[in-house]
Parts: structure tokens; C-alpha cells; sequence
């Protein structure tokens, strides 16, 4: 394969910055990384990056732009909220003959799909994954929710993997990377750990020091990747999934009874029957259950909601 082209000579991120004067918007959650050997280390995490399409989040002034630009993809499509930015943007477009494509909108707001079937080649999901991944140091604030958002897509296979078990490359606060990586047992399993584990494999890659960040949160940061199974562990509808796990998550540390009993409010009893049928252990804690115990609670759930269809708590479906 040949060696992909360097970028020519441009201005450091830090200068950039300066140069348009921009400083971090706190409402925007923006820590920019400016050091190159940490967004290079990101994208070496990436498996199917060159001579593919790439879609970032949140570029920015453009650091980790530059070093998924260096691994020799066919082009990139970066989607920032925040207008101060395209200059520079532009700039590194101009660079790259045009191999960086802007969207200046709000990524909850942005068509994935319909956005790159130009540019991506699809790729059967049974087989490897196709040269499409989506990157992000991603803005706090917005993280979970757009995380949510792409992970009820993969069962329809549509947004970012109606092209196939496109891999993402995130990054999260620690203690969020740490709910979505928990192994049953450990004391972060959440709901967070099933929705993600149940259609993905999800690797923490390496964690990034807060003091790595312009502003430094007060925390640190992990990069964590995402590659959608060819077969979910478990055979469950999203929505029944995010429902019962919502719910039997809400009291993590007592026995689950509690939490199921929130989604029957009209009728307690329910929640008896529905744990009965599941035929799982009722002393059981919501970390200390496996998947496969998640998938008997959900088809209970499933069973009792279609028998008693007006008794389910209208906030557990939201
Ligand atoms: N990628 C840059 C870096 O690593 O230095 C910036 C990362 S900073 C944590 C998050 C970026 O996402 C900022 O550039 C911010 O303006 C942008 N952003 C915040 N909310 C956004 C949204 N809803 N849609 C698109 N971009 C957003």
C-alpha cells in the first residue's frame, strides 16, 4: 500500500487559535487536544481509516482533523457546531485539496446516512466493516445522548451502519468509558455497560490525562472504541431493552424487585409476575446480572406488557 501523503506545512493548532482568537466556550464543553502525539495515538486505535471515509465530531481548531487527515483516508467529513471555527477548517481543506468536507451544524441534528452513501461503500454486516468510521473527542455534554442516539441505530442497521458495523472511535469522560466497558459484577455496571455491550464490542483503547486539554477538565478523559457484533448477545428489541435495563438500574446496589415494580406503578402485582416468568433469581443485583438474565427479564416484560397492555409506566418509555 502506498504511503499516505503528509500533510504540507501549516500553522501549529496553538497558533490558529490565536490567530483567530479563539478561546474554549465552556457551553460548547470544548477541551481541545493540541498536541499531536495524543490525537495521532487516537487515530492509530482506528482499524479501517485509510483510503476510507472518515466522519469526525466536534473538529474544532482541528488537531485530531490533522492526524486522521495523516493516515491516508480518502476523505473526511467533519460536522462543528461552532461557527468561529470554519476559517480554520477551510484552511486545512485547502490543504488537502479539498479532501476535508465541513458541515457546520449540530451533530443531533445531522443525517449520517444520507450525508456519506455517497462516499461509502457499503459492506455486508457479516462481514468486516466497512472503510467508514466515525471519530470524535467528543463534547461532554452531548456524549451519552449521541451515543444512545447511533446505538438504537444498529439494530436497524440505518444512520451510521446502513453501510455496515461501522466502528467508532470516542472519547468519554472516564468515568462514563468506565460504565461502558464494566464487566458484570464491577461496581460501574449500568445501564450504560448493557445497552452498549449487548450489540457492540467495546474497547477501552488508552485514557488521556485531563492535563492533556486546553482548558484541562477536572477530570480525565478515555478513548474507547466501538465495533457493532455481527450477532447481538442478546435478541431483544431496543426499546423493550432500554426500558427494563432503565428500570432495573434504578436501584443498582438493592435487590431488582424495586426497580421493576416502577414499571407497573398502577400495578405492583405485575412486577411479581413479570419476575416470576423470567425465572431469574430475585435476590439477584442489577450489576450482577448477566446478559442472558437481561434477555429473560425483557421477554417477561414483553409477555406481561402484551397481556396487560395500559398498566406500564409511560416514563420508563421515554
Ligand atoms: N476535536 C477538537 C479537539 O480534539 O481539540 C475539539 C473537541 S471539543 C471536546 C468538542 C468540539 O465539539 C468543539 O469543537 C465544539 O464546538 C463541538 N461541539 C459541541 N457541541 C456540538 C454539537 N452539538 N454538534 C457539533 N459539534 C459540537
Amino acid at each position: 500500500m502506498p504511503t499516505p501523503k503528509r500533510l504540507p506545512p501549516l500553522p501549529r493548532v496553538t497558533d490558529i487559535l490565536k490567530l483567530y482568537g479563539l478561546r474554549a466556550k465552556k457551553q460548547l464543553s470544548q477541551n481541545f487536544l493540541l498536541d499531536l502525539n495524543v490525537t495521532d495515538k487516537i487515530v492509530r486505535c482506528g482499524d479501517n481509516l485509510s483510503g476510507g471515509l472518515v466522519c469526525e465530531v466536534g473538529p474544532g481548531p482541528g488537531a485530531l482533523t490533522r492526524s486522521i487527515l495523516n493516515t491516508g483516508v480518502e476523505q473526511v467529513l467533519v460536522v462543528e457546531k461552532d461557527k468561529r471555527f470554519l476559517p480554520s477548517l477551510e484552511l486545512l481543506s485547502d490543504a488537502t485539496d479539498n479532501k476535508l468536507i465541513i458541515h457546520h451544524g449540530d451533530v443531533l441534528d445531522f443525517d449520517v446516512e444520507a450525508s456519506c452513501r455517497d462516499h461509502v461503500k457499503p459492506s455486508p454486516w457479516e462481514q468486516d466493516p466497512p472503510l467508514f468510521s466515525i471519530i470524535g473527542n467528543l463534547p461532554f455534554n452531548i456524549s451519552i445522548p449521541l451515543l444512545l442516539r447511533w446505538l438504537a441505530c444498529i439494530p436497524k442497521r440505518s444512520g451510521p451502519f446502513a453501510f455496515g458495523r461501522t466502528q467508532m472511535l470516542l472519547t468519554f469522560q472516564k468515568e462514563v468509558a468506565e460504565r461502558l466497558t464494566a464487566p458484570i459484577g464491577h461496581h460501574q455496571r449500568s445501564r450504560l455497560s448493557i445497552m452498549s455491550q449487548c450489540w457492540c464490542d467495546v474497547k477501552w483503547c488508552f485514557t488521556i490525562s485531563g492535563k492533556s486539554f486546553v482548558p484541562a477538565p477536572k477530570v480525565d478523559v478515555a478513548v474507547v472504541k466501538f465495533t457493532p457484533l455481527v450477532q447481538p448477545i442478546i435478541n431483544v428489541h431496543y426499546n423493550t431493552l432500554e426500558t427494563v435495563v432503565k428500570a432495573v438500574f434504578q436501584y443498582r446496589r438493592k435487590m431488582m424487585i424495586k426497580g421493576i415494580r416502577l414499571l407497573f406503578p398502577d400495578n405492583p402485582r405485575l412486577a411479581d409476575v413479570m419476575l416470576q416468568s423470567s425465572g431469574v433469581d430475585p435476590s439477584l443485583r442489577a450489576q450482577q446480572l448477566q446478559l442472558e438474565h437481561i434477555e429473560r427479564l425483557c421477554m417477561a416484560y414483553e409477555e406481561v406488557t402484551t397481556q396487560h397492555p395500559h398498566t406500564t409506566s409511560s416514563s420508563c418509555h421515554q
